[in-house]
């Protein structure tokens, strides 16, 4: 069966009775959580949902999740998963240029997404964190499943690329599938007696593939967490026996820094797994030694659902290196002269394989820009060792991982260019000790106005999510600029005035 649902069907045949996802107290068997997600395809179809339509998801980590993900799925339709801490304008670009007709929210954040679903003209589904709502309100569960091609669009990722503004990814079932495989297959091999942790959003492609589809094509037990934070990650750790940690290198180093509580017993843990940006190697060899752990390190993008490259359990694992391609995925690093770059030298990553996305929802310029002579270009510079291990060496793009989330430094400049007293901006990541990067903006103001780093922080603040804004403000006379007039980011360096903030 080609449709990615059909990984919780088929679990829940094999075994009904095994806990699917838990959310502190309480818990969803495979069957529960089948029988919902096919509740929620009845009250999807009900709303006139249909085969292809986009429905947009606005939800942390909480059991109704899986519930609606599977739910989209079966009925045939594309889900659009969203950061639920996005603002209303944020949403509504994604709605808008998705082209979404239902929006599904869970209650804390349903706010935002009404403002936004009502300017779009969608539908808002308001459902409860908990999984009875979604289980009274639809009358029967729909039968099977509505059957997609591999090539269909499962899910749509919203991602800025290498360039420009946010589009939306568009992954197949193939795409999807075949990565939950490899995952499961060569990777993180688990079964169902182990217990994944779900602190990674699962509105995020890592999270996704390799907490979410990973553990319930294994028919193991997800346990989720919908706020990140250190202490009570480690009670789960603890208190649900989780066998594999996954999760982005600020948790790594949050949980080194929280230190383990007396009591706390982590015996059941045997693999952890690092990805989305680099692991420092003292994090790794911290983490491995105070919690009796391999850590295994990986990489990939929402373009490639994600994992291409891995360091495979079964050949020692090269602190610092984000390990091999994996199966079926093949690498080249591409020179600036477009040659392939040979052993040592630096080029940029270029991927092929079965995980690749179809391209962006309707954007065949920057589709094209991506790939070229069929390999999607990530923009992520690498090196490759003897034994073939791959190194991130630099980023070519635009982009700040802040605390594991990531900021378009294109999309807040928009912003500050809002701001009537801005001349010029320039948003950049500053290395930062728990975040990883710090969003840091230097900015020129309009001659004759006057603006304080305060005043454009909360003029930012007010209209994009939280993790976004620049807590860092300076201003300078003037940006470094190129013979094109393009700022130099790589020039800039901070503190022509005292740093503010
Ligand atoms: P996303 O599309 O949100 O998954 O972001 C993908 C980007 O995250 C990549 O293009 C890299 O810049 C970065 N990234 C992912 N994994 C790693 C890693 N292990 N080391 C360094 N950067 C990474």
């Amino acid at each position: 069966m080609n449709n990615l649902a059909s990984l919780l069907t088929e679990s829940a045949s094999a075994g009904g009775g095994r806990i699917a996802v838990r959310q502190d107290e309480t818990a969803l068997t495979y069957g529960q959580l089948d029988d919902a997600s096919a509740r929620f395809a009845t009250l999807l179809q009900s709303e006139g949902v249909r085969p292809g339509d986009r429905v947009a998801l606005v939800m942390p980590n909480v059991t109704c999740f899986p519930i609606a993900y599977y739910g989209i799925l079966r009925a045939g339709a594309v889900v659009v998963p969203m950061n639920p801490l996005l603002k209303a304008r944020e949403i509504e670009f994604t709605l808008r240029d998705s082209g979404a007709r239902v929006v599904v929210a869970s209650p804390l954040f349903a706010d935002e997404a009404a403002v936004a679903a009502a300017a779009t003209g969608a539908r808002c589904l308001a459902t409860e964190a908990t999984a009875s709502d979604i289980l009274t309100r639809a009358a029967a569960p729909m039968s099977g499943i509505v059957e997609r091609a591999a090539d269909d669009t499962a899910v749509i990722l919203y991602t800025s690329g290498t360039t420009g503004t946010p589009k939306g990814a568009e992954l197949t079932h193939r795409n999807l599938m075949t990565n939950a495989a490899t995952t499961l297959g060569t990777l993180i091999r688990v079964g169902p007696d182990d217990v994944l942790f779900g602190g990674l959003p699962l509105f995020h492609a890592f999270g996704q593939t390799c907490a979410l589809n990973t553990a319930v094509a294994a028919g193991a037990t997800l346990t989720l967490l919908p706020r990140f934070d250190p202490a009570k990650a480690l009670e789960i750790l603890h208190r649900d026996g989780v066998t594999v940690f996954l999760g982005v290198p600020t948790m790594y180093t949050a949980l080194l820094n929280a230190g383990i509580p007396d009591g706390h017993d982590f015996s059941r843990l045997h693999l952890a797994v690092s990805g989305g940006a680099s692991l420092p190697v003292e994090v790794l060899h911290g983490f491995e030694r105070e919690f009796g752990v391999t850590v295994l390190e990986g990489y990939g993008l929402s373009e490639t659902s994600p994992v291409a490259v891995f360091n495979p359990p079964d050949r020692p694992r090269k602190p610092g290196s984000i390990g091999l391609p994996v199966r079926g995925v093949e690498l080249r690093l591409v020179t600036e002269e477009g040659t392939t770059a040979g052993p040592g030298e630096v080029g940029e990553i270029a991927i092929r394989g079965e995980n690749v996305m179809k391209g962006y929802w309707n954007r065949p310029g920057a589709t094209a820009e991506a790939f070229r002579d069929g390999w999607f270009h990530s923009g992520d510079l690498a090196r490759v060792d003897e034994d073939g291990y791959c190194f991130i060496v630099d980023r070519k793009k635009d982009l700040i991982i802040r605390g594991g989330y990531n900021v378009y430094p294109r999309e807040i400049e928009e912003v500050l260019y809002g701001h009537p007293a801005v001349a010029e901006a320039a948003v950049i990541g500053v290395p930062h000790r728990t975040h990883g990067e710090e969003v840091a903006a230097v900015v020129t103001l309009r001659g004759g106005e006057r603006a304080t780093a305060d005043q454009l922080r909360d003029y930012v603040r007010q209209r994009v999510a939280a993790y976004k804004y620049p807590r860092i403000i300076t201003f300078t006379d003037r940006l470094p600029k190129g013979a094109t007039g393009k700022i130099l980011k790589r020039e800039i360096v901070l503190g022509h005035r005292p740093i503010d903030g």
